[in-house]
């Protein structure tokens, strides 16, 4: 089993060290490479996605990806910038689901924004489709308008574009992941504005043919962002497009506490994955050891049963994590009257210790 370890920058590195003593503390063998990512690699190799990494993730059985970005790189070319490392990885390894549980543990009810009775026991996956949409849709840029309201201005255009199989194995992914969990899909959609989710919508409903055991409903997206904060035990299986589920998975992340909780892992079509936390890579509080490790430590969980296919060591590491939960153990995220408060290192061990 190959891992590929990339910390990244800022609170990456210090949250991958730990998820990296969490795996290292199981009784199973990995060959684990770490490799520099984003800002740390352009500052090295004047590049975010060097071609060394870039090796190493394709040949490695999954990617443990910290975070990348800095402020300061922000008046970087765009193909420079720390970020574009994860697009590329993207793309690269054909990473296109991407899942997002939100799952809220009833020690941490009290750290959500939301009240204790619409969140406890709260337990959705988000599936986003990862390498289509206007993230990726051609032709993109700045030019002089022709047309529109303000001809002979400057104007910025992206393409928003999904082909029929790309909208067919998300569906697949999210008809499969249902069945193991509720039967429940909801397709999230703005078909009512745009051409390209009524062809989604179209095309998912087309899959659901295929799985009569499943039930799927469609929402527009305006109203899932409402539901999510009204009602969002409502929902089991979220399944929609690049840009929405983007914002929307880190609307579910708020839910659940915190964003330094939540994992995530982005797989191709032969269970080869990245996986990371949601967040990123907070140079606000980057370098002083106050980062909540979970969210990593619970990606590691997922990269074992996911492509790794140790499903028992994942089960051990989420256990762990809900008993330092139980002990009352918190990160200043999480932090609430009543509980103790750790530094990252500390939540790490204590991981361990649990194991
Ligand atoms: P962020 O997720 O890094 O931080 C948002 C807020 O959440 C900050 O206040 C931060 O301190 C807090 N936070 C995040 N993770 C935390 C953790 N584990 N423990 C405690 N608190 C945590 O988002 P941002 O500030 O918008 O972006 C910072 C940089 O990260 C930017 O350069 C952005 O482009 C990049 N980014 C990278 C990824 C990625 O690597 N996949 C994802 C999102 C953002």
């Amino acid at each position: 089993m190959k891992i590929a370890v990339l910390p990244g920058d800022g609170i990456g590195t210090e949250i991958v060290a730990e998820a990296v003593k969490v795996l290292g503390a199981l009784d199973l063998k990995f060959e684990m490479e770490t490799a520099l990512v984003g800002g740390a690699a352009y500052e090295a190799y004047g590049h975010p996605l060097p071609e060394a990494t870039l090796k190493l993730a394709k040949e490695a059985d999954a990617v443990l990806f910290g975070a990348v970005g800095d402020w300061k790189y922000d008046k970087l070319e765009r193909s420079l910038r720390p970020e574009q490392a994860i697009l590329g990885l993207r793309k690269n390894l054909g990473l296109f689901a991407n899942f997002r549980p939100a799952i809220c543990y009833e020690q941490l009810v009290d750290a959500s924004s939301l009240k204790p009775e619409l969140v406890a026991g709260l337990d959705i996956l988000i599936i986003r489709e990862l390498t289509g949409d206007i993230y990726f849709g051609q032709p993109r840029g700045r030019r002089i308008a022709t047309d529109g309201h303000f001809p002979g201005t400057e104007e910025a255009f992206d393409t928003m574009r999904y082909s029929r199989p790309e909208i067919e194995r998300i569906a697949h992914v999210a008809f499969q992941a249902a069945r193991k969990r509720s039967g429940r899909v909801t397709s999230v959609d703005k078909a009512n504005v745009l051409e390209t989710f009524q062809f989604w919508k179209d095309v998912v409903t087309e899959v659901g043919q295929q799985y009569p055991d499943v039930q799927l409903d469609h929402m527009y997206v305006d109203n899932a962002a409402m539901q999510l904060v009204r009602a969002p035990k409502k929902f089991d299986v979220v399944v929609t497009g690049n840009i929405f589920g983007d914002i929307l998975s880190d609307e579910a992340a708020m839910l659940t506490g915190s964003i330094g909780m939540l994992p995530s892992a982005s797989l191709n079509s032969s269970s080869q994955g990245l996986y990371e936390p949601s967040h990123g890579s907070a140079p606000d509080i980057a370098g002083k050891g106050i980062a909540n490790p979970l969210a990593t430590i619970l990606s590691a969980a997922m990269m074992l049963r996911f492509s790794l296919k140790q499903p028992a060591a994942a089960d051990r590491i989420e256990a762990a994590v809900k008993s330092v939960l139980t002990q009352g153990l918190r990160t200043a995220d999480i932090f609430s009257a009543g509980t103790r408060q750790v530094n990252t290192q500390e939540m790490g061990a204590a991981v361990v210790k649990a194991l």
